[in-house]
């Protein structure tokens, strides 16, 4: 489905990130694996399946690091056809608590990185007059809102906001931009959440289960194929029912 073509994904040396950089090289594409350290990002690259595969040291909420981004896709002659932006954290807290920091570290990374890596990507596109495809992963918190995350929540509605602006002003340029929404996925984030806390929110799930990171993966190769090719400003919940 992405036969022989270059896909950048941010976060790619953990969780959902990882997840989908095993299924887009099973599916024929080369990856550019971003991540905070080189070393996770590495790992990730090195066991992928296929050749042409490369880490990235980036952290996505620093333009300085996304414009060395730019340089090195510059440098290799070839503008990628999708970008995945996937690196995301959580700094919980209730409002009444919630530090400045705490608001701030989550606005840049899983916010103000969308802005930055899609900007910049796009107009490599733009100028290369090639296609691209967008795929943000907000997630169901961002429609429905989650205790003690006042901070992730409002990061993840403006993800939506920001798709489907995106996806208008991009429509007529051959780029498309969607969002995927997950539920809560069985990852580093959640295995590190007190047992108690995990069951209570798999209780509110439909389907009574966590997601697994390769269901989101599928969702992701949906919208970045050309199988998505009339698809574009949408967001697809993959959350077992969860938000329905
Ligand atoms: P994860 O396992 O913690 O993976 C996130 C990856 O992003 C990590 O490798 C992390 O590096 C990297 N990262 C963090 N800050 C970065 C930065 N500034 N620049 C570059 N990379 C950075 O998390 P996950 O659960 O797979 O989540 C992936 C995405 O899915 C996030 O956007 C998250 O909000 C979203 N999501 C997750 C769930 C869930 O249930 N897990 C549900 C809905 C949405 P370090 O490990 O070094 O920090």
């Amino acid at each position: 489905m992405l036969s022989s073509k270059l896909a950048i994904v941010t976060g790619g040396g953990s969780g959902i990130g990882q997840a989908i950089c095993k299924k887009f090289a099973a599916s024929g594409a080369r990856l550019i694996v971003a991540d905070l350290k080189k070393s996770a990002a590495e790992a990730t690259a090195g066991n992928l399946p296929g050749n042409g595969h490369s880490a990235f040291e980036i952290d996505v909420s620093d333009p300085e690091h996304v414009a060395r981004l730019q340089e090195f896709i510059k440098s290799s002659g070839e503008s990628p056809s999708v970008l995945v932006n996937c690196a995301g954290i959580t700094k919980d807290a209730t409002l009444l608590k919630m530090s400045q920091n705490q608001w701030q570290d989550v606005m840049n990374v899983n916010l103000n990185s969308v802005f930055l890596m899609s900007q910049m990507i796009a107009r490599e596109s733009v100028a290369a007059g090639s296609p691209l495809s967008i795929v943000n992963v907000s997630s169901i918190v961002g429609k429905i809102g989650n205790f003690g995350q006042t901070n992730y929540a409002a990061t993840k509605s403006g993800v939506i906001g920001f798709t489907k602006s995106a996806a208008r002003e991009l429509a007529t340029k051959n780029i498309r931009v969607n969002a995927v929404l997950p539920g809560f996925i069985r990852t580093p984030m959640t295995e590190a959440m007190p047992p108690k806390v995990l069951d209570a929110m798999v209780s509110m799930v439909p389907q009574r289960r966590l997601g697994e990171t390769e269901e989101i993966a599928n969702a992701v190769l949906f919208l970045a194929s050309d199988m998505s090719s009339y698809v574009t400003g949408t967001t697809l919940e993959v959350t077992g029912g969860l938000g329905m």
